[in-house]
């Protein structure tokens, strides 16, 4: 990013948080709260600071102009204290889903990672691994996007914890909260006194079940039992939890499979047998339990088709986050450095029809011209744009910081 770039992005972000409108909804117990910043141009993290009212972080927000900011998870007793000092007090149940750790299929276009190990610099498409395949590294420089089709991948995965977690765990609507991360995805909060003092252990227990982690498929036992034996009713799906979810997957999947699909699942060989026998396979086998008595179908092809189903009805979240009792996130209401749009709450019934790329848009007025080095066709506030390959041109304000933030454009000289 140029100086002239970084100059209009962060007279962006102090109008923004100068302008008597702006609105940065409190966590619950601010004053209990860690608050960090990323600053614009040191790009250091200030950490351990506390605001007792809302409004003394707004002046700071106003006076600081910093291009992140953030919370804690927890509560503390001291929240400026060193990390050892603070006095836990307990944190809420976070869990962030982001399109960087779901395998979409276009993320081979618009993403890459490059190893940053500067003796190594090996780079690829996709999904960045959690380790270098050649120098074993763990630290890599990314160019990502956030791109529609991954955001909606990322909504999918945001219903199906929220389903869980309704469902399955039994919090209300009233305990959870959902929000637009402002760049690649989305966070769900839950809020109340029984989450609060869980440990890692017992969250990581919770991550474990939302991604289908350690479940053992029903029909396992079955193995090395006679074929009569096998045939016979050896277990059924009941009607809760992993059950039912894997049942109503099954379900679904089936209904609607084809010859690829089944493909996918890996079941290749019996995929004609499958396909003929849907409704038969669904009312024998998931309603009865009697695994085997289709011919042809037998444990083995059950448990690839479980697998997969599982793999369909899991929720892909970030699983270090939610582990993390002490973790900052990003506080509601305020800019994402990477996209100048906002981490915004809306309500959960709203979820399905929730369009981040219009009420994340924070800047609404102006237009300015820039520079695009290359970026997909994109849309913000209603409106499309691109694609754009070595090109200057002028664009609203949103548009044209977004395009800074994420490294494909500069201010225009
Ligand atoms: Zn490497
Ligand atoms: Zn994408």
């Amino acid at each position: 990013m140029t100086v002239s770039s970084r100059d209009f992005v962060y007279e962006k972000f102090s109008d923004f948080y100068s302008d008597p409108s702006t609105v940065i909804p409190p966590p619950a117990l601010l004053g209990q709260r860690e608050i960090g910043f990323l600053l614009f141009k040191e790009r250091i993290m200030l950490r351990h600071k506390v605001f007792a009212r809302i409004s003394d972080l707004q002046s700071f927000l106003s006076e600081t102009v910093p291009s992140d900011v953030y919370r804690s998870c927890a509560y503390y007793e001291n929240p400026a204290a060193d990390m050892d000092k603070k006095g836990w007090l307990g944190a809420d149940l976070v869990f962030d889903i982001d399109a960087d750790h779901i395998p979409t299929s276009c993320n081979k276009i618009h993403d890459e990672w490059t190893c940053a190990n500067s003796e190594c610099g090996f780079s690829g498409k996709g999904v960045t691994p959690e380790n270098c395949p050649i120098c074993g590294g763990r630290k890599f420089d990314t160019k990502t996007w956030p791109c529609e089709l991954c955001l909606k991948s990322a909504k999918e995965e945001t219903s199906k914890l929220i389903d869980m977690l309704e469902k399955d765990f039994g919090f209300s609507y009233k305990e959870m909260a959902v929000f637009f991360s402002g760049h690649r995805g989305y966070h769900v909060h839950v809020e109340n006194e029984v989450v609060k003092t869980l440990d890692a252990m017992a969250r990581k227990e919770i991550v474990d079940y939302v991604s289908g982690l350690g479940l053992t498929i029903p029909g396992e036992k079955a193995r090395g039992r006679s074929a009569k034996r096998r045939a016979s009713c050896d277990f059924s799906l009941h009607d809760f939890g992993w059950n039912r979810r894997l049942k109503l997957g099954l379900q679904n999947f089936l209904l609607n499979a084809t010859k690829e699909d089944l493909k996918a699942a890996g079941v290749k060989g019996k995929s004609a047998t499958v396909l003929g026998n849907k409704e038969l396979i669904l009312k024998r086998c998931v309603e009865e339990g009697r695994w085997g008595s289709v011919k042809g179908v037998g444990v083995g092809t059950w448990k690839k088709l479980a697998e997969y189903v599982k793999d369909l009805e899991s929720s892909k979240i970030d699983t270090v986050v939610t582990t993390d009792t002490h973790r900052l996130i990003r506080m509601n209401g305020t800019l994402h450095g990477k996209t100048g749009l906002k981490k915004v709450e809306f309500p959960l019934r709203d979820l399905e029809d929730f369009d981040p790329f219009k009420e994340a848009v924070a800047f609404k007025e102006g237009a300015v011209k820039v520079f695009v080095s290359d970026v997909p066709e994109f849309q913000l506030g209603g409106n499309m744009f691109g694609p754009y390959k070595r090109k200057t041109v002028e664009l609203p304000t949103a548009a044209a910081i977004l395009l800074i933030c994420k490294g494909r454009a500069e201010v225009a000289s």
